[in-house]
């Protein structure tokens, strides 16, 4: 069980598709759908959302560390979170 709520008020203030980790995935793969749901801020598709991490563990497009962001997310703070990557390492517990 990980720290994070998977809720959808934790998901609008997630900031991974701004991260240099989260575009490059996103270039790269020519723009899955649930990457292009994130960052036009859909979040109709909250199953499984590519993006809030930390509470939905890995991703299942971004395969490259480029720098990650979450240190500067409210999610982060207000979690007492401490790592990051949480696209490719899954939740903290
Ligand atoms: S801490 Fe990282 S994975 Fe979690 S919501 Fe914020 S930016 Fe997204
Ligand atoms: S968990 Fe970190 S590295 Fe991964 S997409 Fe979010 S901000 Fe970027």
């Amino acid at each position: 069980m990980g720290k994070v709520e998977k809720s959808i008020e934790n998901l609008q203030k997630c900031i991974c598709m701004k991260c240099p980790t989260y575009r490059s995935a996103y270039e790269k793969k020519s723009m899955p759908d649930d990457m292009t749901k994130m960052i036009k801020r859909d979040f109709s598709n909250m199953d499984d959302p590519e993006g809030l991490f930390c509470g939905s563990g890995k991703s299942r497009f971004i395969d490259e560390k480029k720098g990650c962001i979450c240190d500067s997310c409210p999610v982060y703070k207000e979690n007492g979170l401490t790592k990051g990557y949480y696209c490719f390492e899954g939740v903290e517990e």
